[in-house]
């Protein structure tokens, strides 16, 4: 993922914590000015003090003047003179336990959603399955990908082939969101995109920002590839290539690839080489499935 990225969300989750202990300190600095805060305030804060120094627990006198403080300070209509974070998880530090908040991959995915163009992301308890003719098969069909989105992805590649049309963009929409509630870091990208910043990777001589274009896809935990097969232009063995390293390098680094796809499994074989449907035809790894276009029927290959 473009480090930039992270350094933008962090600079949010920053400047909510610098707020939030600005506004403590300003409301100490004001409550301390009430002679009656002040005196409660210190003693007990010299309470805390002496026990630390000899490890001893506060008394019960000590809560007392406690509660005594939070009263006056109530008074004063002072809210409070500690710093009320946003998130309570992390304090506004953006990490637990050396890992990424939820409230970190919030900010992270909200700019990579307004990068991708796909603001809307769809739920699946929202879902009229009665849109859909064939809807036990759909129904099956996402409850399948909502299990896959809750499971620990051994199987890192799901490519869902089927007409324009019959919902597949729906269908990433709700497993996108649903990612992100689990606290994932999600790209969306469209395969033309994507192709576009291949290219530009492909014909920049600023190293960096070759490198940015491709880490992109490269890294990011969870990687969305939408309307597969419409990118290949001109410069197909460049595609090609770039499209190879991608697919390889995450199933090498286990991390999840979702594509979609007009192109039915036999048309894969013949529109990319070798390589590229392998990857992502590989039982082993991957999960191929096929909504039908007349009767929106999921025909699952492996039961073929
Ligand atoms: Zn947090």
């Amino acid at each position: 993922m473009k480090t930039d990225i992270t350094e933008q969300a962090k600079r949010i989750i920053d400047l909510r914590r610098f707020q939030a202990e600005n506004d403590a300190i300003n409301n100490k600095i004001e409550a301390l000015k009430d002679e009656k805060f002040k005196k409660l305030y210190q003693t007990y804060m010299t309470r805390v003090i002496e026990c630390a120094k000899n490890n001893k627990e506060l008394s019960a006198d000590d809560s007392k003047l406690k509660i005594q403080y939070l009263e006056q300070l109530k008074k004063l209509g002072i809210p409070y003179i500690e710093p009320d974070y946003y998130c309570k998880k992390c304090g506004d530090t953006g990490f637990v336990d050396g890992k990424y908040c939820s409230c970190l991959t919030k900010e992270i995915n909200k700019i990579l959603k307004k990068d991708s163009g796909f603001d809307f992301l769809e739920s699946f308890t929202d879902v009229d399955f009665e849109i859909f003719k064939n809807k036990e098969y759909m129904q099956k069909l996402y409850e399948k990908m909502k299990k896959w989105c809750h499971s620990d992805y051994k199987k890192t590649l799901i490519y869902i082939a089927g007409d324009t049309g019959v919902g597949k963009t729906h269908l990433i929409k709700c497993m996108a969101n649903e990612l992100i509630n689990l606290n994932h870091i999600v790209r969306f990208t469209t395969s033309f995109s994507m192709h576009q910043d291949f290219m530009k990777s492909y014909s920049t001589k600023d190293l960096d920002e070759k490198n940015n274009l491709l880490n992109k896809y490269l890294n990011v935990e969870i990687l969305f590839i939408d309307d597969l097969g419409t990118e290949i232009g001109k410069y197909r063995d460049i595609t090609l290539n770039y499209l190879y390293q991608v697919l390889n390098e995450r199933k090498i680094n286990r991390l999840p690839t979702v594509i979609t796809s007009n192109l039915t499994l036999d048309d894969l074989r013949d529109y990319y080489d070798e390589r590229i449907s392998s990857r992502i035809i590989d039982k082993s790894t991957a999960i191929n499935v096929f909504l039908s276009g007349e009767d929106l029927r999921l025909k699952d290959i492996k039961n073929k």
